[in-house]
């Protein structure tokens, strides 16, 4: 499996699993939530548009996320495989992704949710210390992941393609795992 999508809220440890699943398979690590920090620090015009729902810890419009999606996915780099984390975030940007793949020609081999409780997931965030780590903002992700990201596990489940991974356990255990399952 070389084309596939981290599913899990804020905290989940999928940015972590990316990166260290990416370089091993050697497939770039495709981080919407990357793109827009840079994107920010740089203040480019998809940074600035961008900060304040980054701030409050709300979704991006997806007209801002779905351009770059499409360009990222159409490069070459991308052809022979990605890890998407960060994306879909919603329902909507779901669907955007099925009619690309279909255009790029591109198939997505599995959807990969990290499953962890919320009070794991708060404790996590809370040590972290990014911009976006402050006690309002985190309650504010979490409720934004429950409301329009968690039901991408009902919608990928439909679709065949979910795989659950318990999140809550050493990082060494879940690589291993994702090995495992990246390989069948
Ligand atoms: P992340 O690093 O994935 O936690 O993303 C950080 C922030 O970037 C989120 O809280 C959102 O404000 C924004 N963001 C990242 N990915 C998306 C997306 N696919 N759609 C909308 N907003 C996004």
């Amino acid at each position: 499996m070389t084309k596939l999508i981290f599913l899990g809220a804020p905290g989940a440890g999928k940015g972590t699993q990316a990166q260290i699943l990416s370089q091993h398979l050697g497939i770039p690590h495709i981080s919407t939530g990357e793109i827009l920090r840079e994107a920010i620090t740089t203040q480019t015009p998809l940074g600035i548009k961008a900060k304040g729902f980054v701030d409050n810890g709300d979704l991006v419009p997806d007209e801002l996320i779905l351009d770059l999606i499409q360009e990222r996915l159409g490069e070459k780099d991308a052809q022979k495989g990605w890890i998407l984390d960060g994306f879909p975030r919603n329902v909507s940007q779901a669907d955007f992704l099925v009619n690309l793949l279909q255009e790029l020609n591109q198939v997505c081999n599995g959807v990969i949710n990290f499953d962890v409780p919320d009070s794991v997931l708060l404790e996590r965030l809370l040590s972290r210390g990014r911009k976006d780590d402050n006690e309002a903002t985190i309650s504010n992700r979490l409720f934004v992941y429950h409301q329009q990201t968690a039901p991408l596990i009902e919608y990928y489940k439909q679709h065949q393609l979910l795989i659950n991974v318990n999140g809550d356990r050493e990082l060494s255990q879940i690589s291993e795992e994702l090995e495992t399952i990246v390989k069948s």
